[in-house]
């Protein structure tokens, strides 16, 4: 692991907090369902010489010279990402997913038309046209929902898309745990002339694994993080057919970007090599079992799993409804014991966001670090023991020794 002798030297404080992330990393139970740990190669391109260019344009057609390698890593990454994912079209410069959204937007919409996106508190993303974002300032948003049993019903969903004549409609999610039927999905879009998109910014890493079906045959756009299950840098990832491509291109670079982030799309480059890989794809495979073996484990200790199982990497726990803890309060309590989630609203969640009634408790991070079934028991136990501790400092500060010793027998980096 890189010491960052340099930085020690030159800038102390910024250099304690750098250890102290690390240190954090180390010790600590990451469950963020959002988060991953990339590897020290993906590391050495985020930290290299690319972060000094600039390269607006694209690979051979560039406003400023000196592209020769700008050129080399970014046709690489759109390579590598293609074939990933069978794409006919890739852009690999967005800055982030909600960059990469945006741009599908600025793609495929004019001011005042009408999109079909989940709702918020039943999985969907903020950037799929909540209140408080600008998009939804923009255009129209309409939002669908789950049932009671956690599936989406298509035929609601037809009958919803023929009454609101959607200029897009938006698949995808950050929160919800089973599988979409794409096909279904991309047909209705189709029958009322809508163009489809899939958001599938936290499954991309099984898709690509092939631990889930892939949307990309179905959608004509398909936005993704490449952080999240890709296990890749900070970043937006868009794929689209063929007839997209220069709309969506144009979109983010001049439409919503301006100089790409080099650094940043070597680190994808490198990202999609690795998940290129057959270990990757036994990594999303375990994802899988992990989450699965969680969610047996949460069940026999009486929780309450929402959306009724997983299908992915992630569960969502109604901790009010199971323990009589609110969201809030247990990831309060969990940091305390060293063990990192996320407060989460459930579908049509009374409680709102700032106090929710339910946690979201996600494998990739721990699976990266080389964690499987048995230790996703002691998770379960760990985060049931906090849950019964009544925010007791004692208690919590034992799980965290425990949490500690088992995180020594799983280094990130060595
Ligand atoms: C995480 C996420 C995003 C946003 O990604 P950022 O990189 O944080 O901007 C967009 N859509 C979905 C479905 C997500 O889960």
């Amino acid at each position: 692991m890189n010491t960052y002798r340099s930085l020690r030297e030159s800038d102390g404080p910024a250099y304690d907090a750098l250890r102290g992330e690390m240190k954090r990393e180390e010790e600590g139970l990451e469950l963020i369902a959002s988060e991953n740990t990339v590897s020290e190669a993906v590391l050495d391109a985020l930290g290299s010489v690319f972060t000094n260019k600039y390269s607006e344009g694209y690979p051979g057609n560039r406003y400023y010279g000196g592209q020769d390698f700008t050129d080399v890593i970014e046709t690489l990454a759109i390579d590598r990402v293609k074939r990933l994912f069978g794409a006919e079209h890739a852009n690999v410069q967005p800055l982030s997913g909600a960059s990469a959204n945006l741009a599908a937007y600025a793609a495929t919409l004019s001011p005042g038309d009408t999109v079909l996106g989940m709702d918020l508190s039943h999985g969907g993303h903020l950037t799929h046209g909540h209140p408080v974002t600008l998009p939804a300032k923009v255009f129209r948003f309409v939002r669908y929902k789950t049932e009671a049993d956690g599936t989406i019903d298509y035929d609601k969903l037809e009958a919803l898309a023929k009454k609101e004549k959607p200029k897009l409609m938006l698949a995808g999610f950050s929160s919800y745990t089973r599988q979409l039927d794409y096909e279904r999905f991309a047909s209705i879009a189709k029958k009322v002339g809508a163009i489809s998109m899939m958001d599938m910014a936290h499954i991309a890493g099984m898709i690509a694994g092939k631990a889930l079906p892939s949307p990309v045959p179905f959608f004509d756009i398909v936005t993704a993080t490449t952080h999240k299950t890709l296990r890749g840098p900070r970043g937006g990832l868009i794929l689209c057919k063929e007839a997209y491509a220069k709309a969506i291109d144009k979109a983010v670079f001049p439409g919503v970007q301006g100089g790409p982030h080099m650094h940043m799309i070597l680190a994808k480059a490198v990202a999609f090599g690795e998940a290129l890989r057959p270990e990757f794809r036994r990594y999303a495979k375990q994802v899988l079992v992990n989450a699965k073996a969680l969610e047996k484990e949460f069940l026999k200790l009486g929780y309450e799993i929402v959306f009724g199982k997983t299908e992915n990497h992630m569960l969502l726990i109604d901790t009010v409804k199971s323990r009589n803890v609110t969201g809030k309060e247990a990831q309060a309590w969990l940091d305390l014991a060293g063990i990192s989630l996320n407060k989460n609203v459930l579908p049509d969640d009374p409680r709102g966001p700032l106090d929710p009634s339910g946690i979201r408790v996600g494998v990739p991070a721990v699976t990266t670090r080389g964690m499987k079934v048995p230790e996703m028991r002691t998770i379960a136990r760990l985060i049931d023991a906090a849950l019964r501790s009544g925010g007791d400092e004692k208690t919590l500060s034992g799980i965290r020794r425990q949490v500690k010793m088992l995180c020594k027998t799983f280094p990130i980096y060595r």
